[in-house]
């Protein structure tokens, strides 16, 4: 199937590109391999992102993002693309469904997490260990362990703590958070933050989760019902191995290949900035365009 402009992934940066496209009358095609809205979702409230004065959480920015989305009639493909190529003048993606051709690819995939490799984590237990908050938010009444001293980390333990205990374990001494999210955790009594807490090993102890840590020397469980790792993301570019680096120079100087958003933004890594960059990557597509 061929398309002039293709975009992977319908998170922040995507979305806003393939708006934009619409107003040069330009239609695109959104490959998602989840849920619209990207990342977003896991957000407890977003207060940096302008029009909302009084803050939004990220499911309901998502919700809103979507429904412009629709209203807009942007194409959708719910799909994962697993390999990108470029050979005689056009891109090749492959997904487990099907292949699709066209000519300006915008690469929009964001990041995903970096996964714990210090503790063995059997097959028995996977179902109680996350990565992402999302999935979590509707329990309640559950003891919920979140490893890392982040944003991320603080962030998580707002949105749990409002129906759970929740446990931060941080393996170092300082958290590495806004101050903003930390002042807001440590005046909510159902999360209790750790210092100095090692994890060591991870298993199934009657039906919940049993947490080793090393403490000087000293063993100290910690029993748990799920756990969620927020140990940092990295960018999610597996599907783009196919192509040598001097090609990608040239498609990118060329304005045939974008990376917009989380995905090369390193620890920049925002909501505003990633739409702008999608607004800004569909404006340099248009010949001529400079400003409206
Ligand atoms: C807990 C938390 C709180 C946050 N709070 C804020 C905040 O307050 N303010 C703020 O500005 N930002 C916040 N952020 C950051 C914000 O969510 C991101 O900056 C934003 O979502 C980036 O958008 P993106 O489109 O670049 O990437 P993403 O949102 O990650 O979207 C990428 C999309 O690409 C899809 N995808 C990936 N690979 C493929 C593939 N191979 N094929 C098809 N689809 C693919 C993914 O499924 C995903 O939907 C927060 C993030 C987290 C985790």
């Amino acid at each position: 199937m061929k398309h002039k402009v293709i975009i992977i992934g319908g998170g922040s940066a995507g979305l806003a590109c393939a708006l934009q496209l619409k107003r040069y009358n330009i239609d695109s095609l959104i490959i998602e391999k989840d849920q619209l809205g990207g990342l977003m979702r896991n957000a407890n409230k977003i207060e940096n992102y302008l029009g909302f004065p009084d803050g939004i959480s990220g499911t309901e920015l998502q919700d809103k993002f979507i429904l412009q989305i629709k209203n807009n009639n942007i194409k959708i493909k719910l799909d994962e693309v697993i390999k990108l190529q470029h050979e005689n003048n056009e891109f090749i993606l492959t997904t487990p469904l099907k292949i699709y051709k066209c000519k300006i690819v915008v690469i929009a995939s964001g990041t995903k997490p970096k996964k714990i490799t210090e503790v063995n984590i059997e097959k028995e237990i996977a179902h109680k260990v996350f990565y992402e908050v999302f999935e979590l938010r509707n329990v309640e009444n559950k003891n919920i362990a979140i490893i890392g001293a982040g944003d991320a980390a603080f962030d998580y333990a707002l949105t749990l703590s409002e129906r759970n205990q929740v446990h931060i374990f941080n393996r170092g001494e300082k958290e590495k958070c806004l101050p903003l999210l930390y002042n807001k955790a440590s005046s909510e009594k159902n999360i209790h933050y750790h210092k100095r807490k090692i994890l060591k090993s991870l298993s199934k102890k009657q039906g919940r989760l049993s947490l080793i840590f090393d403490e000087q020397k000293k063993i100290d469980e910690h029993i748990s019902d799920y756990i969620i790792f927020a140990a940092g993301r990295k960018p999610e570019i597996d599907f783009f191995s196919g192509i040598n680096k001097n090609k990608i120079d040239n498609l990118v100087k060329n304005k045939k290949l974008f990376m917009i958003g989380d995905v090369k933004n390193g620890i920049t890594r925002q909501i505003a900035i990633a739409t702008g960059d999608g607004i800004k990557a569909a404006m340099e597509m248009v010949p001529g365009v400079g400003c409206c």
